[in-house]
C-alpha cells in the first residue's frame, strides 16, 4: 500500500513498468481509449485562428485533440513565433478567458473576474466548435485557487499566513464563496463549451512561503525549510472558523508557529527537524492542519461530483505539505487524474497506491511539459511517450506542445505516432 510520489532520479522506463503494474491490478488489460493532447496556452487560444490551431495540432502533430488553458492564474508574458514564424510577444493580464454567464452565480458573491485580453470574445467557443465539427477532442483546462484577477479584488478570500501577511494569488478553500465559485465555474464551462474532460490544476495550497507569495523577500536570517513552510500555513478567518468549529483551537495554533518564527528569528538558526518532526511534537498545530485537509478534500470531492468529467492535474509533489491532501486521498476522491512528470534527463518516479477505495476506479493520464530543459523537448520526448503508451496509461497530454520552436515539433509528430503505434500492437 506504500505510496510515494518521490523525486528519486529514475527513468520513464521505470515509472512506466510501475503505471504498468498499477493497471494490471486496477485493469486487468490496459484500457482501450488513449488519448494524446495538446495543451494550448492562454495566450494562442487569444491570438491564433481556430482552424489554424487545430490543423497544427491534428493535421501537423497528430494528436487527439487539445486542451485550452481557460485562465491566466496570474500575470505572464509568452514569447515565441507566430503561425508564419514571425517573432511575437503578448502579455496575458490575469483573469478567465471567458465570458461567464451571470445565472450560474446566483449562489456566491464571487464572480470570475474576465482578464482584459478577452474584450468581449468567446475563443473558446469557436476553438470548441472546430473541435466538434473535425471530431476532435476538446478539453478545458481551469486553474482554480491560484487566480490572481479574484485574489486582488476579494481580499478576505486570500490565503494569509500566521504574521498576517497574505499571499497574492492563491484563494483560500476554507472559505465557503471560494468553494462554490468554483463549481460554479465548472457548471458554467460545461454548459456553455460542453468539453470532453475539464481538468482543473492548482488546487492546493502553497506548500512554502515563496511559492504562494512571490515578492521578492528580506530576511534578517534564511529560513530553513520548515520556516519557508510554516510561514505558507493559512490563518486566515474562513481557517481559524473551520478549526474552531471543529472543536480546534485555533488561536493556540497561530501563536505556536509565530513562537516558533520568533525563535527562529532571535537565534539565527532554522529547526533542526522536518514538518513531520515539529508536528509530532506539536498536537494542535497537527489538528489544525489536519482540518484544513479534510476542507480541501471535501472541496475536491464536491468539485468532482459537479460535473461529468472532472480531472485532477496532480502536481509530482504533491504530498509536500501535511495541509493538503496525500497523493493517495486524492485518488481516493477523484475518477479521473493526470500526473505531471518530468520527462527530463532523469525522469521521475511516482508509485502508485495499488488498493483502496477510490484506487480502483482512478483513471489515469500523464503529463509531459514539451519545453522543459534537455531532450524532453528533443529526440526523448519519442521514448518517453512510447514507455508510457506501453505501460497503459488512458491519455498523454503534451503541455506547451504548440510553445516549442518549430523544428521541434517533428520530435513531437514522431512521438505521438511511435506512441499510438504502440497501443495498436
Ligand atoms: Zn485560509
Amino acid at each position: 500500500m506504500g505510496i510515494q510520489t518521490g523525486l528519486q532520479s529514475k527513468s520513464s522506463e521505470r515509472f512506466a513498468r510501475r503505471c504498468a503494474a498499477m493497471y494490471r491490478v486496477r485493469h486487468m488489460e490496459a484500457p482501450k481509449r488513449f488519448d494524446i493532447l495538446i495543451q494550448v496556452q492562454p495566450w494562442q487560444g487569444l491570438v491564433l485562428e481556430p482552424e489554424s490551431l487545430v490543423d497544427l495540432v491534428v493535421g501537423e502533430l497528430g494528436a487527439t485533440g487539445l486542451t485550452v488553458s481557460i485562465k491566466a492564474a496570474e500575470m505572464q508574458d509568452a514569447i515565441g513565433l507566430d503561425l508564419a514564424g514571425q517573432p511575437l510577444a503578448v502579455r496575458v493580464a490575469p483573469g478567465a478567458l471567458w465570458q461567464s454567464e451571470a445565472g450560474h452565480y446566483a449562489s456566491t458573491r464571487l464572480r470570475p473576474q474576465v482578464s482584459p485580453m478577452v474584450k468581449g470574445r468567446q475563443p473558446a467557443r469557436r476553438l470548441a466548435e472546430v473541435c466538434r465539427g473535425r471530431s476532435q477532442v476538446f478539453r478545458l483546462r481551469l486553474s482554480v485557487l491560484r487566480d490572481a484577477a479574484l485574489a486582488s479584488r476579494h481580499g478576505d478570500a486570500v490565503i494569509c499566513n500566521a504574521l498576517s501577511m497574505p499571499a497574492f494569488n492563491d484563494l483560500c478553500p476554507s472559505h465557503a464563496d471560494v468553494i462554490e465559485c468554483v463549481r460554479c465555474q465548472l457548471l458554467d464551462l460545461q454548459g456553455q463549451f460542453e468539453p470532453d474532460v475539464i481538468e482543473i490544476e492548482n488546487f492546493t495550497r502553497p506548500d512554502r512561503h515563496g511559492a504562494g507569495w512571490g515578492a521578492s523577500m528580506v530576511w534578517p536570517t534564511p529560513p530553513g525549510a520548515v520556516e519557508d513552510a510554516l510561514l505558507a500555513i493559512c490563518f486566515c478567518p474562513s481557517c481559524r472558523q473551520q478549526a474552531v468549529q471543529s472543536d480546534v483551537d485555533a488561536a493556540s495554533a497561530a501563536r505556536s508557529v509565530q513562537v516558533r518564527l520568533m525563535r527562529w528569528l532571535e537565534n539565527e538558526t532554522p529547526y533542526g527537524g522536518t514538518m513531520e518532526d515539529l508536528l509530532a511534537e506539536d498536537a494542535v498545530l497537527a489538528d489544525y492542519v489536519a482540518c484544513q485537509r479534510r476542507v480541501l478534500l471535501g472541496a475536491l470531492q464536491l468539485w468532482d461530483r459537479s460535473v461529468p468529467n472532472l480531472l485532477l492535474v496532480v502536481e509530482k509533489d504533491l504530498a509536500g505539505a501535511p495541509w493538503n491532501p496525500t497523493f493517495e486521498e486524492v485518488v481516493g476522491v477523484a475518477g479521473r487524474l493526470m500526473v505531471r512528470i518530468d520527462a527530463g534527463v532523469s525522469g521521475e518516479g511516482c508509485e502508485y497506491p495499488s488498493g483502496g477505495a477510490g484506487g480502483d476506479r482512478a483513471c489515469l493520464e500523464v503529463a509531459v511539459d514539451a519545453t522543459s530543459p534537455g531532450p524532453a523537448g528533443g529526440p526523448d520526448i519519442v521514448r518517453c511517450l512510447t514507455d508510457l503508451a506501453r505501460a497503459g496509461v488512458a491519455g498523454v497530454e503534451v503541455e506547451n506542445g504548440l510553445h516549442v520552436s518549430p523544428n521541434r515539433r517533428p520530435f513531437i509528430r514522431q512521438a505521438i505516432r511511435a506512441a499510438r503505434r504502440e497501443r495498436m500492437l
